[in-house]
């Protein structure tokens, strides 16, 4: 599997939310300023996270990364 890194720029982000209701199992609104990074648990892991994800996921966030209006997403793919 692809090992994926996303990474938020917190001074970018404007909280508009379209990356988490594109893929609510990654990013999640649990900040008052921007949005955050969870695993496959739930668990909160910051503006940076680098995990192992199937071709599917990939695809949903590279779209999230489309979709920001600030581009604050950035992700880094590591066959
Ligand atoms: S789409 Fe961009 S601006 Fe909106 S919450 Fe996600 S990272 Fe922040």
């Amino acid at each position: 599997m692809p090992k994926v890194t996303v990474k938020i720029d917190p001074s970018e982000c404007i909280l508009a939310a379209n990356c988490v209701g594109i893929e609510p199992k990654l990013f999640q609104i649990g900040q008052p300023s921007h949005v955050e990074l969870i695993d496959a648990n739930g668990m909160v892991q910051g503006t940076e996270y680098t995990f192992e994800a199937v071709d599917a996921q990939v695809e949903l966030i590279e779209e999230a990364v489309d979709s920001c209006p600030t581009r604050a997403i950035s992700m880094e793919v590591a066959v």
